[in-house]
């Protein structure tokens, strides 16, 4: 059937507030990739009308009246576009806004990105009428066509073949790679302006997302070429310009530009942000982010995991989704990070935090997808969930590996180098010169009430000790807020 020229009613209810629809367990008919199952989407352009349909072909696997209620089953989106204003540049900005018009579709959630994505299929919407993926390809194409009018032919092929999927999965994997390669060569301060991306602010409001040459998009999605390409064909979409501004600290990557862009995006809640620092005004992390990151104050060291590890548990004793509840909603979050993969291949990767001198632990499966990303005499130094199980063997992997954390790492902050790490406040302490954590590390035997409060918030994240209160009513008498730095 040609899209363009139907006028289907469809069984399922198509609106933006559907967008951010979970759908739980207990009305689930069908999962499509996500943990167990590959999966992927990707838009390709064509250059040339005639060898495009603007229709859905013929589904490739089981379609959905042969699917077993509750099965899992791979899953891979195929778009080819054609439009006189397109060009290949635009594919990666296209294939974006799959995740964004699928969300309208009531009683079919959609997450994630590229080879990441996830979706789920309500027992509702089947009872409803929804009995094809045809359905949903053509509501997507329609969707596509009616936001996007540059887009004058669309073709729609959906994969649940898992072989299939797999075999063209390898293809996709290089067509990312190619795109990302494309990005490596150019920096900064090669440029004039970043670019703000505002489609994750339906969910995350307060999130505040700056592509720039050296900080890939943290869903893995956007580069720079492809947020200016954006740009350009959608002056009012969400991908508009962001001058850069004054540079205010070269190594936190802080830029006069983008932190008026943080006020008017947050809506006020932040009013700077850092691109290439960790611990420091960190960028904001809405829920989009390939990988995790989260500091380890016992070490004083920076851990990551990925969305879709096969390792269920970090040294902190916390899987991926609870850490990502940590970093998500759009908030900026001293101590966690979202990033995209290939920020890793950034020569400004934390670089305010002393860059991959301050890893000290990855998930193994990260690690070896990302190990020609890793500096070549830090690869022994990172420890994975092969090496360590908790906090007490990490320390003694670091310091069987003497890991620059062990000794000192140099962390920038606004331009005034810091020498820091685990290994010197242990000597400094053991040399009788308590420093930040060990100032609050009560002596042996010392009984934890007699140590001030003031004194271990103070310490903040360098603070060994953790305060959990438990039916605890807390009175309030007056709240001073004060910027940072004023008496
Ligand atoms: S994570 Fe950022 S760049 Fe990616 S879609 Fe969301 S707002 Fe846009």
């Amino acid at each position: 059937m040609d899209v363009s020229e139907a006028e289907e009613v469809f069984p399922f209810d198509i609106n933006p507030m559907y967008e951010g629809e979970r759908i739980r367990k207990a009305n689930l008919f069908a999962e499509l990739g996500g943990q167990n199952k590959p999966s992927f989407e990707l838009v390709l352009y064509e250059p040339d009308p005639e060898k495009i349909q603007d229709m859905v072909p013929p589904l490739i696997g089981p379609d959905l009246g042969e699917m077993e209620a509750g099965g899992a089953y791979a899953y891979a989106m195929i778009y080819k576009v054609y439009g006189k204003q397109i060009d290949k540049d635009l594919e990666a900005v296209i294939e974006r806004r799959n995740h964004e018009y699928q969300g309208y579709i009531q009683g079919y959630m959609h997450l994630n990105q590229r080879a990441e994505i996830w979706v789920r299929i309500s027992k509702e919407a089947v009872k409803k009428g929804l009995n094809s993926l045809k359905q949903i390809g053509r509501a997507t194409i329609m969707l596509f066509k009616a936001e996007l009018p540059f887009i004058e032919k669309m073709e729609a092929t959906y994969i649940t073949d898992e072989a299939e999927v797999v075999k063209r999965l390898a293809e996709a994997m290089k067509i990312y790679e190619a795109r990302d390669v494309k990005s490596r060569g150019l920096h900064d301060e090669d440029v004039e302006e970043f670019y703000q991306c505002t489609l994750c602010q339906s969910f995350a409001p307060t999130n505040v997302c700056v592509v720039s040459p050296d900080r890939t998009a943290l869903c893995g999605a956007m580069n720079w070429f492809d947020s200016r390409a954006a740009a350009r064909i959608d002056p009012e979409g969400p991908n508009a310009p962001i001058p850069k501004g004054a540079c205010l600290d070269a190594i936190g990557g802080e830029y006069a530009g983008v932190n008026e862009a943080a006020v008017r995006l947050s809506g006020g809640e932040y009013d700077s942000i850092k691109l290439h620092s960790f611990l420091e005004r960190p960028h904001t992390s809405c829920g989009c982010f390939e990988v995790a990151g989260f500091y380890i104050p016992e070490v004083d060291g920076i851990g990551w995991i990925h969305r879709g590890s096969r390792v269920s548990d970090t040294p902190i004793g916390l899987p991926f989704s609870t850490i990502a509840g940590s970093v998500g909603g759009g908030r900026q979050v001293k101590g966690f990070l979202g990033i995209g993969i290939q920020y890793f291949y950034s020569p400004k990767f934390i670089q305010s935090d002393g860059g991959w001198r301050r890893v000290v632990w990855m998930a193994s499966d990260l690690k070896e997808r990302v190990k020609d990303a890793i500096p070549e005499e830090m690869r022994d130094k990172i420890a994975t969930e092969k090496d360590v199980r908790d906090i007490e063997s990490l320390r003694e992997f670091l310091k069987r590996v003497d890991h620059p954390v062990v000794n000192g790492v140099v962390r920038a902050v606004d331009d005034v180098r810091i020498t820091e790490g685990w290994g010197l406040k242990v000597a400094e302490a053991e040399a009788g010169a308590p420093t930040g954590a060990e100032a609050v590390v009560p002596a042996e035997g010392e009984p934890l009430k007699s140590i001030p409060l003031a004194q271990i918030m103070a310490a903040g994240f360098n603070s060994p000790i953790k305060i959990i209160l438990k039916d605890a009513d807390i009175h309030v008498g007056k709240i001073i807020l004060k910027r940072r730095g004023e008496k």
